[in-house]
């Protein structure tokens, strides 16, 4: 997959702290070398403190954009001198853009990328049909939310292990939210035809989410943004309820392709299985023997 660099070539990357682990570099360049585009795809780690100097550093283009992830998007949103709507609703961008006059404009694919999952997993799911369960109330849950109320949810229920966190998410949307604590989680799970899990509870296999799925109605998508593992507990405990299921990995495939758009001017080419790419790459950081 090398391909030459040139005088011309297109920079774009990721930031975060850390970020050697991310996928993004992998999915990007894949699609670059596919697509014959004269583009690179690279990680910036800058110093957990200094987000706003690195990003600021990068105005005028020399690096065509950058997506964000942790524990940068916050950050990066404050950084721009516009945002989409998207954005500026789940309060944190995973995307930069560095225009030539000098400004930055940011966006947040992941609810795209959330809402693109689902399709692609759940066909025939329809955000407008029933209320929404979100687990968590950190920044990922929170773009979630912002992503099924645009979507037309008729209602997002917050569940948080954080009550006061929960009730802060659910009142940004108005009308459509409502926050129950943890304990409460099988109130909030019946009736719904959809339950996130954004929490970190499970990353890595850490900190187990009980949370009672049976409560849910034998309908309902179960979906767990966490990729490291793929196959999480909470969606093993899923397919154990014959619940069908969605995972992160779809997500950060879906985040993926708005982002390319963005930094390269056109959609990812046809023709290449990034997610067994992905796929392939989980394996090797979990058991680097394989
Ligand atoms: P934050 O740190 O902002 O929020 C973490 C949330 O998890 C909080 O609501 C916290 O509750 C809750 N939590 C943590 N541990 C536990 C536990 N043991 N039991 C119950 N709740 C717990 O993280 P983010 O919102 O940025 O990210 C959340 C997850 O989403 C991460 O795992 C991240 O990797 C994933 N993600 C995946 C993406 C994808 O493309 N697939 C994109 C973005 C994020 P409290 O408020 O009580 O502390």
């Amino acid at each position: 997959m090398s391909r030459p660099i040139s005088g011309a070539t297109v920079v774009a990357g990721v930031a975060g702290q850390p970020v050697r682990q991310s996928l993004s570099p992998l999915l990007h360049n894949a699609w670059l070398a596919k697509a014959g585009i004269d583009g690179v795809y690279v990680t910036f780690a800058p110093p957990a403190d200094a987000f706003q100097r690195f990003a600021e550093g990068l105005r005028g283009g020399a690096v065509r954009g950058i997506n964000v992830t942790l524990p940068f998007k916050e950050a990066a949103l404050s950084v721009c001198d516009r945002a989409t709507s998207r954005a500026a609703e789940a309060e944190a961008a995973n995307l930069l853009v560095f225009e030539a006059d000098g400004t930055i404009t940011a966006d947040n694919t992941d609810g795209l990328g959330l809402l693109a999952a689902f399709a692609l997993q759940a066909p025939g799911f329809d955000p407008k049909a029933g209320p929404i369960v979100i687990l968590g109330a950190g920044g990922a849950a929170r773009g979630a939310a912002a992503a099924f109320k645009a979507a037309g949810a008729p209602e997002v229920r917050v569940v948080n292990r954080t009550l006061a966190k929960a009730e802060f998410v659910a009142g940004g949307l108005g009308d459509v939210g409502r926050a129950f604590p943890m304990d409460q989680a099988a109130q909030a799970l019946a009736g719904v035809q959809a339950v996130v899990n954004a929490t970190s509870a499970g990353l890595t296999n850490g900190g187990r989410l009980e949370v009672p799925l049976e409560a849910t109605p034998e309908g309902a998508v179960i979906m767990d943004m966490i990729y490291t593992p793929l196959d999480t507990d909470f969606l093993t405990g899923a397919k154990a309820l014959g619940r069908r299921t969605v995972d992160g990995l779809a997500m950060l495939v879906g985040q993926a392709r708005p982002s390319f758009e963005a930094f390269f001017g056109q959609s990812p080419p046809e023709g290449v299985d990034v997610r067994a790419l992905a796929m392939e790459a989980l394996r090797h950081a979990a058991d680097p023997a394989k």
